[in-house]
């Protein structure tokens, strides 16, 4: 069957989240001896709460990131990037996975050309072994596209094509992603909050078991995604199916789920410190053509530009997959996520706003990094419509 991604960042994970029978589901009345559950605080959805706009491109390639090494212009490159909408969830597994890759430059002093998502943990995780970083980038957060995603745990949000997802890759993408998940536990519980758990709600006009009609679907460019999500069965809380009246949303049907989310801002703030502090420098440079990299002081480079080296490299495997975002005023009260089913709408309370990602039916293939501002005051709406 074609499985599609076209809700967005988390989208694939939550489709497929292990479910407790209604059987399992704990009574909606509670022992007498516990106080019942706090009500939601309703989302104030209205357009003139958007405070910010922003759309960036995910690097998707069909074959799953590109991790290799090569010798050229006298310099040991690594080339990391192609993570898709799972860049920030993949990106400490990844990284881990190209440092055998960067050792084997055989150099103490390494740079890394890029500031996102991936640049930034690379270049920790190379401080962290004992290497010397400088990265070297166009843009640093929060210019950077990794700014502007969304902020969910979403290990296999458009990583790789169904028909390159081998048993060897399988297991490779597992391996990043439990390494991830591992790292991202060890940093819950900080004053800025990086990194949350949040419960959300799985929200359908029919039920979970009736596929979405072809006109829910996305356009028709976007190939077959492989159902990876259930190699992590065991790191991931069951959702719970809700019955009429244990919900507040005006929908037929809901799930409550718990996902692991990133409050972006605080957390590059976190990753860009605690690089600076282990003695890392940032120098800004933009590169034309990778016979430049044969002018840098370092002797091992790590390519980590995401997007950026399709026009760099040249490399026409990277696919852009445009991806829009609303920021509402932030509302701290609102501790919920919720994903409508078939609405193409995410929205995710962050600390620095509430995120509402609408996503379009064009969006795989194109690049278009123009604000659609119509596309997001319509998401709003039917997000409004759900607590009307
Ligand atoms: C709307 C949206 C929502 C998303 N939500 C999520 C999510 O919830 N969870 C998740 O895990 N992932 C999510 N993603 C995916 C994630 O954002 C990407 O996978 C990730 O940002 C890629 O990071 P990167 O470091 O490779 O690229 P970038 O952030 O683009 O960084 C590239 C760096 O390289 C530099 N660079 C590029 N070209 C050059 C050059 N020629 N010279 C010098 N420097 C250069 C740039 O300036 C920048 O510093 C989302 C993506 C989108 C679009």
């Amino acid at each position: 069957m074609k499985r599609r991604l076209f809700l967005g960042a988390g989208t694939a994970v939550l489709a497929n989240l292990p479910m407790c029978s209604p059987a399992q589901t704990p009574d909606p009345t509670p022992p007498a001896a516990f106080a019942p559950p706090r009500p939601l605080a309703p989302l104030r959805a209205s357009a003139d709460r958007i405070m910010d706009l922003n759309v960036c491109l995910r690097p998707f390639r069909a074959q799953g990131p590109r991790i290799e090494s090569e010798q050229r212009y006298g310099k040991h490159i690594v080339h990391h990037y192609g993570h898709g909408g799972s860049g920030w969830s993949l990106s400490w597994g990844s990284a881990k996975l190209a440092l055998p890759l960067i050792r084997a430059g055989g150099h103490q002093q390494i740079a890394v050309i890029g500031c996102g998502a991936i640049g930034l943990t690379t270049a920790r995780v190379a401080q962290m072994n004992g290497l010397k970083v400088r990265i070297y980038c166009k843009e640093r957060p929060p210019e950077v596209a990794s700014s502007k995603a969304t902020g969910m745990w979403s290990p296999d949000s458009r990583i790789c094509s169904s028909e390159h997802a081998t048993p060897a890759w399988t297991r490779a993408w597992e391996a990043m992603a439990r390494s991830s998940f591992k790292t991202y536990q060890s940093l819950l519980g900080l004053a800025e909050q990086p990194v949350e758990w949040r419960d959300g709600y799985l929200l359908s006009d029919i039920p979970f078991d009736q596929p979405l009609p072809a006109s829910a679907h996305g356009g028709d460019d976007e190939p077959d995604y492989p159902n990876l999500i259930g190699e992590l069965d065991d790191i991931r809380p069951k959702s719970v199916l809700l019955r009429p009246g244990e919900h507040p949303f005006r929908v037929a049907h809901a799930k409550r789920f718990t996902q692991m989310s990133f409050n972006i801002s605080s957390y590059q703030r976190l990753l860009m410190d605690d690089f600076l502090r282990a003695g890392g420098e940032i120098v800004h440079e933009v590169f034309e053509h990778p016979r430049q990299f044969g002018g840098l002081r370092e002797r091992t480079i790590v390519n980590c530009t995401g997007y950026g080296a399709r026009a760099l490299l040249g490399d026409k495997s990277i696919i852009p997959v445009r991806g829009q975002t609303a920021r509402l005023l932030p509302q701290i009260e609102v501790d919920y996520a919720l994903i409508y089913r078939g609405h193409n709408l995410f929205m995710l309370p962050r600390r620095d706003g509430v995120l509402v990602q609408a996503q379009g039916e064009h969006d795989f293939g194109n690049e278009d990094t123009r604000i659609d501002r119509a596309q997001s005051v319509a998401a709003v709406e039917r997000l409004a419509a759900l607590f009307s």
